[in-house]
């Protein structure tokens, strides 16, 4: 347990770098969460981009996730923009997951492969 005046002291350091980092403490102007997050995700990838349809819990002909593309977070969202644009659809990026509206496995995998990416179908 600390003391009192240990207490006050980290009650005045976190007040006086304003926001901190739930995750790590750190004022958020220092934080790397994001950045590290991303580099265990990168470095867990096995260079095979999947696609997998999932309609659990989701209305109509659900979503079509890629996952593992190894491009960082931003690089990721720019090409979810151009993928969203092919198949003229809406779609959001997800901790490092690409989710496109409705069905577009065959339209995504001709489009990866375009790309270079080797591409497997992945579930149902
Ligand atoms: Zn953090």
């Amino acid at each position: 347990m600390a003391s009192l005046q240990d207490q006050l002291r980290g009650l005045v350091y976190s007040t006086e770098h304003g926001e901190t980092c739930p995750a790590c403490r750190q004022p958020l102007a220092e934080c790397r969460c994001d950045e590290r997050a991303e580099q265990e995700r990168l470095a867990a990838l096995d260079g095979i981009v999947r696609i997998r349809r999932e309609t659990s819990g989701r209305k109509g002909k659900g979503v079509t996730t890629i996952s593992g593309v190894p491009l960082p977070e931003k690089e990721l969202k720019a090409l979810a923009k151009a993928l969203k644009q092919r198949c003229g659809t809406g779609g959001a990026v997800k901790s490092g997951v690409i989710e496109i509206q409705g069905d577009q496995r065959e339209a995504l995998k001709i489009e990866l492969e375009g790309r270079g990416y080797t591409v497997k179908l992945a579930g149902g």
